[in-house]
């Protein structure tokens, strides 16, 4: 690592977590070997990310390009300052996700009823008395934490608006189960600053014993600022994916493919433009999202890779030093 990011990460403010090598790099990039997302896993370690989620453990019939889950993890350098992160389906993937060197185990549920039945496969209610229960023994009892994605946090697309309370009635039995970690997701993009002041706000008032963090969507273009309006109401940590990448955001299949997480050199640029340091080298980031569209064929959606951070001064063009002609 550069001794830059080394000096940086002691005193971060906030965490960015890095989705892209699970959500996002598989769909972005068709026929990907393991050897390549192994490369790019340990380039994105070297930039002072601190969390990484690297792969998913569901069954390859219903995931075929997670297919490589072992032998992915088993290759990776890793490093011990580092959170490296897999995504569980149920016991059976968390049983194959803990023989691995994974530090982190994932787990998805929704805060809307609906959208966890159509995604996946049971009630929100059989999510929390059957799947999880056991998922969180098996995680436990190997000495690996748990995080949960709470989908739909910020609305359901079938069902609208999910009140403040019902997200933090989730968070306080999630909390209670003994989830360390939990990511507010926005899962198609409904959220706006107002609704998420007012969600973690909610969230706050419990005073829990827990990480609460956000994964916002720019499914219509307000994640950035979703992302502040989180900032000022006390979350630390955010979800990312560098250059944007994603898959198609759930319950919005007409969208295009890839471009819905919010890219983490933008988020990086603005957290450190407005003095929030992120313990980010941001160069060596941009170094991976060149890579990254080497590997996609096609320029990602992340703004810095060409507009530059604004505080770069750049040199006045020839063009515009010579002396106008007023006559
Ligand atoms: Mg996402």
């Amino acid at each position: 690592m550069p001794n830059g990011a080394t000096t940086k990460r002691k005193d971060a403010q906030v965490t960015l977590v890095e989705v892209s090598p699970r959500d996002g790099l598989p769909a972005v990039c068709d026929g990907l070997s393991t050897a390549e997302k192994i490369r790019y896993i340990n380039k994105l370690s070297e930039t002072g990310l601190r969390k990484i989620e690297c792969a998913s453990f569901t069954h390859p019939r219903l995931l075929p390009e997670g297919y490589d889950a072992e032998r992915l993890i088993a290759g990776i350098a890793k490093k011990p300052e580092v959170t490296y992160v897999g995504l569980v389906p149920n016991e059976i993937g968390c049983r194959r996700a803990v023989i691995t060197q994974i530090d982190e185990i994932l787990i998805l549920l929704a805060a809307s009823d609906t959208f966890n039945m159509l995604n996946l496969g049971r009630s929100l209610k059989e999510s929390l008395h059957k799947a999880l229960p056991s998922i969180l023994e098996t995680a436990a009892q190997n000495r690996r934490s748990v995080r949960v994605y709470v989908m739909t946090a910020f609305g359901c697309p079938y069902m609208g608006r999910i009140r403040p309370e019902e997200v933090a009635q989730l968070v306080l039995k999630l909390a209670y189960m003994g989830v360390s970690e939990i990511a507010l997701v926005d899962s198609t993009g409904m959220a706006n600053p107002k609704t998420v002041r007012e969600t973690i706000g909610a969230v706050a008032e419990q005073s829990l014993d827990i990480k609460l963090a956000v994964h916002f969507h720019n499914t219509r273009g307000a994640a950035i600022a979703n992302c502040m309006a989180a900032y000022e109401a006390g979350v630390r940590i955010f979800d990312t994916s560098l250059g944007g990448m994603s898959a198609t955001p759930y319950g919005a299949s007409e969208l295009d493919l890839g471009y819905w997480n919010v890219p983490t050199e933008d988020l990086v640029q603005l957290f450190e433009e407005m003095g929030i340091r992120t313990g980010i080298d941001l160069e060596g980031l941009l170094e991976c999202v060149r890579m990254a569209e080497k590997m996609a064929g096609r320029a990602l959606p992340g703004h810095i890779l060409r507009a530059r951070p604004a505080s770069q001064i750049f040199e006045i063009p020839q063009y515009l030093k010579r002396r106008p002609i007023l006559d």
